[in-house]
């Protein structure tokens, strides 16, 4: 940054005098410009930040969740924007309290990144009781989910009533944000017949409802189309643990149609999911993931800087190249080679 305003200058200055109380009271407070500070920390790869970063992030964690969590994805121009401006200006005039996240994998140079521009949500963005946090930039997935999540935990601390979670419909994103969120809307185009848009099998499957958007004058039959074939396929997933029973509306998001419906949708999600207890146990079951993905990480991050072991990839991995040698093999001398230095270390 070469120009920076005495704002901004102030802002940094504070940022490097706040202690662990200042943000909690700023998370408690719903002060967005704390709120935003927390998260850029939490994000942060500087080992500096990191023991403020996980006294915040274990208060975030061990406040009660209270939250609706929804997670919207659906592929680049499906219209996820303009949903998510449409349906928070619905849900700010009930009088909620919404923060609007995104989980995107792309790399920085890409400038694939979604949210990274506010404007595409103009209105929403200057309402009050609104936060709208652009995705972290690019790194690897596995990294992007866990601040992610630690990020949706800060915003759960914060009180806010709903949390929208935006995926692009790429990789293995989808995965991570189903394990963070309660419910998991995928939006589709009115394209009939295009193979269901080259939707993977797995990410329909994850849906708790579907919504075709676009769904305006002509496209209003090629819309029930495609809500007919969705629904056919949807027909052939096995019963959800949940019990809910996933559906398909049309509507379109430019236009505010239909949106009223999918929130009378997520209600009714919600009722059912509470009464019979399946919200505590996908919380339970979202925990051992976080908790079986953090333990690959770490064993990643340590297995990547142990220099011994790093050697003998390296060795093994042109013999493996080469065919002189079995992956299988190579990797059973590599981490016998690693569990033999880690605990010579220890
Ligand atoms: P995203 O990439 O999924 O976030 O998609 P955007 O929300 O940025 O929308 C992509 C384009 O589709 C934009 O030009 C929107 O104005 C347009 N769009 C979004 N929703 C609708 C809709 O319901 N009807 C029409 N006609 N256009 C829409």
């Amino acid at each position: 940054m070469l120009h920076q305003s005495k704002d901004e200058l102030l802002a940094r200055f504070q940022r490097s005098k706040l202690s662990t109380a200042d943000y909690i009271t700023g998370i408690q407070n719903r002060d967005i410009v704390r709120l935003s500070q927390a998260i850029t920390l939490v994000e942060s790869n500087s080992p500096k930040h990191s023991a403020q970063a996980q006294e915040i992030i274990h208060y975030a964690l061990s406040q009660p969740k209270r939250a609706m969590r929804i997670g919207i994805t659906g592929t680049p121009g499906v219209g996820k924007s303009t949903f998510i401006e449409s349906f928070g200006q619905l849900l700010h005039a009930k009088g909620l309290s919404i923060a609007i996240l995104a989980v995107d994998p792309s790399s920085p140079l890409s400038k694939g990144s979604i949210l990274g521009d506010k404007t595409r949500m103009a209105t929403l963005a200057t309402l009050p009781n609104v936060f709208i946090r652009p995705s972290p930039a690019g790194d690897t997935l596995g990294g992007v989910g866990r601040r992610s999540k630690e990020t949706l935990a800060i915003c759960e601390a914060a009180g806010f009533d709903i949390i929208l979670v935006e995926t692009v419909g790429v990789g293995q994103s989808e995965t991570i944000v189903r394990s963070m969120v309660d419910f998991f809307l995928l939006l589709l185009l009115p394209n009939a017949g295009d193979e269901l848009q080259g939707i993977k099998r797995g990410i329909m499957e994850m849906a708790d409802l579907i919504f075709i958007n676009k769904a305006e004058g002509e496209n209003i039959l090629k819309a029930k189309l495609a809500a007919k074939q969705c629904n056919n396929a949807l027909h052939l997933f096995p019963k959800k643990a949940s019990d809910w029973t996933a559906s398909v509306l049309i509507g379109s998001a430019l236009h505010h149609e239909g949106i009223d419906k999918i929130w009378e949708k997520i209600e009714s999600f919600y009722s059912l999911t509470k009464s019979n207890n399946f919200l505590q146990q996908l919380h339970a079951q979202q925990a051992e993931y976080w908790l079986q993905q953090s333990i690959a990480e770490g064993l990643q991050t340590l297995f990547e800087k142990n220099k011994r072991t790093q050697m003998q990839y390296s060795l093994l991995k042109e013999k493996v190249l080469n065919g002189s040698i079995s992956p299988f093999i190579a990797a059973e001398t590599i981490l016998a080679t690693f569990i033999k230095t880690i605990s010579e270390e220890n």
